[in-house]
């Protein structure tokens, strides 16, 4: 699977750093000029409601060339899978599609409700990205998704002193991401330690979007 490192900083899009990137639009709106990506990455649009906003799913008149990507929102499985059955009924086959989001998981504590949660919306034959999913979460399910993010790095650097004088703290260091990166545990049979969360070869990262683009944004 392929993990995308979050950050609050879009400059990192354009440094190389080697790791496929999510970054939020709040980051993104508002700047005179964007950064030129140099790896794959994905924004995060901040989680509007596409259908409820315009009753209808309109990404392939909005952006066609972008792989755009619903996200089902839910609190219990049963609100996922009303959700996802909400897109089917507007004639959007899930299954058809590249990659499928799952919000809201970041905001859970009961792993192993999570695990229930995408196991089985896994077992309707869809390819997942987790949004946010908890490290400890990761490594439960790793094996039925196609792709995570998560930012907890930047929340525990806020609690470790700077590598230099010109870092208070390592909340948005991209040393200390990408060495809590490279000790992600990405499935259940994974040792910490093992660089297993780095994306299979250029192409699975890219997830068919060229190079420097936006691979995937999340519309629901
Ligand atoms: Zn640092």
């Amino acid at each position: 699977m392929t993990f995308y490192l979050g950050t609050h900083q879009p400059a990192w899009l354009a440094r190389d750093l080697g790791v496929p990137l999510l970054v939020s639009h709040r980051r993104l709106a508002g700047r005179a000029s964007l950064p030129r990506a140099t790896g794959p990455w994905a924004c995060d649009s901040g989680g509007f409601t596409e259908l409820s906003l315009h009753g209808r799913w309109r990404t392939t008149e909005l952006a066609p060339e972008l792989p755009i990507i619903p996200v089902l929102q839910g609190q219990s499985i049963s609100d996922y899978h009303r959700c996802a059955d909400l897109y089917e009924k507007h004639g959007i086959d899930l299954a058809a599609l590249l990659l499928v989001g799952v919000g809201s998981v970041c905001r859970r504590q009961h792993t192993i409700e999570v695990e229930h949660i995408v196991r089985s919306l896994a077992a309707r034959n869809l390819r997942l990205h987790t949004f946010g999913a908890k490290i400890l979460g990761l490594s439960r399910f790793a094996d039925v998704i196609a792709s995570s993010d998560s930012a907890s790095w930047s929340r525990r650097g806020r609690y470790v002193p700077g590598c230099s004088p010109s870092h208070a703290t390592e909340s948005n260091c991209p040393r200390f991401a990408l060495d809590w990166y490279s000790r992600l545990p990405t499935s259940p049979t994974d040792e910490p330690g093992q660089h297993s969360a780095r994306p299979e070869g250029s192409r699975r990262a890219t997830m068919g979007a060229p190079r420097g683009g936006a691979t995937q944004r999340r519309a629901a």
